[in-house]
């Protein structure tokens, strides 16, 4: 395995979130908590502009909540419905392709 690419999957692991993000030209913050709801892998406080992803997670995991909590925001700022459909179906490949971009940018 090349040097390089063994990097970028250390890098990947250690995967951390930022802590905010420019969304429709509104700042959010993302915060990574230990508890983040009942049942949840994450949310969104339109009020707060914060979203609110469960510690703990793997990357793949933590990203494609942040991706679906990213939605919500869009909804929002928006104010469109893309909806729970959409947004969970979309959620995994969506993640999937970053992971391949971040991947192969360095191969
Ligand atoms: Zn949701």
């Amino acid at each position: 395995m090349p040097v390089l690419y063994t990097i970028v999957v250390d890098k990947l692991k250690t995967m951390k979130l930022p802590k905010q993000l420019i969304i429709c030209d509104i700042i959010w913050r993302i915060e990574v908590r230990k508890y983040a709801g009942k049942n949840t892998m994450g949310y969104c406080d339109i009020n707060k502009r914060l979203i609110v992803i469960l510690k703990g997670m793997s990357d793949f995991d933590s990203l494609s909540t942040l991706i679906h909590e990213v939605n919500h925001a869009i909804e929002f700022t928006l104010n469109i419905k893309i909806g729970h459909n959409i947004i969970n179906k979309t959620e995994a490949p969506i993640t999937s392709v970053i992971f391949q971009l971040f991947k192969t940018e360095h191969t």
